[in-house]
């Protein structure tokens, strides 16, 4: 008998950044999250689409604990969802979020809006949060913004300013939720190549949309959801040309 050797040949285990293990989350009698299992590796783009009320807000907001969950665990980088505390406000900083709605706080300035996180949460001294926020409003095309106040801004220009503001944490993870759904026609390409431009940087992303070309161009993967589970993962090109499930089929038969 040869020797075996468990460690030389082993190749290294690639660890999930984010995986949500056979969690369920109900609203009273409604099974809103059943049973999902769901891995993403560090610097992968996953899409997530499906019908409304298939339970996508939930999923992401489960990821970051503005819902809790009843079963299944939760880890970030192998470590389970902090409760409460300053572990909870870290939590929300290493994973970004962005709405649909943009959420910036109305009687701060978008430079504000920017800074203000790394100083409360991440303790960076003001000179450095300022810079830092400069950078990144250059960076998404509104340095030029960064003294109005967010109401003095369009949609498009306001939602890029708040994936600027989540950026400003260093975040390990980006989770948008529609984040072009509430924007005008003609602003939603703007957002959407900041967004293609982090997954080439390679941001690690979840991305709940409706935009199907930003599924096909940018997602490593799709995940497909109904009635609160996922129904299908699959490569874009795999999942559009030649979607298994007849939930998915009559999906896309509506929207493409
Ligand atoms: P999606 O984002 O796919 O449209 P959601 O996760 O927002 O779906 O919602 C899934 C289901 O859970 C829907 O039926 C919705 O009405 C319900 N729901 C969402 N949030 C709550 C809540 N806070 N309380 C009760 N029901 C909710
Ligand atoms: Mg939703």
């Amino acid at each position: 008998m040869s020797e075996v050797s468990v460690t030389k040949d082993a190749a290294p285990v690639a660890t999930a950044l984010v995986a949500l293990s056979g969690v369920n989350k109900h609203f009273g009698a409604l099974h809103v999250l059943q049973d999902i299992d769901l891995t993403i590796s560090r610097g992968e783009v996953v899409v997530v689409i499906g019908p409304s009320g298939s339970g996508k807000s939930t999923l992401c907001r489960t990821v970051n604990r503005l819902e809790t969950i009843d079963s299944g665990s939760i880890t970030i980088d192998g470590k389970p969802l902090p409760q409460e505390g300053r572990e909870l406000a870290r939590l929300r900083a290493d994973v970004g979020m962005v709405f649909q709605s943009f959420n910036l706080f109305a009687h701060k300035t978008v430079l504000e809006n920017v800074m203000l996180g790394q100083i409360k949460v991440r303790k960076t001294d003001k000179k450095a949060a300022e810079e830092k926020a400069r950078t990144l409003l250059d960076r998404v095309g509104v340095g030029a913004q960064a003294d109005k106040y967010p109401a003095q801004l369009s949609g498009g220009q306001q939602q890029r300013v708040a994936i600027a503001r989540a950026l400003a944490m260093d975040p390990k993870v980006m989770l948008f939720d529609e984040p072009t759904s509430a924007l005008d026609p003609e602003m939603i390409n703007e957002v959407l190549e900041v967004m293609q431009q982090l997954a080439r940087d390679g941001m690690t992303m979840v991305v709940v949309t409706h935009e199907m070309g930003f599924a096909r161009s940018a997602a490593n993967r799709v995940v497909f959801m109904a009635d609160g589970r996922i129904v299908e993962e699959a490569e874009p090109e795999q999942f559009f040309n030649n979607p298994r499930s007849d939930r998915a089929k009559d999906f896309l038969s509506k929207i493409l």
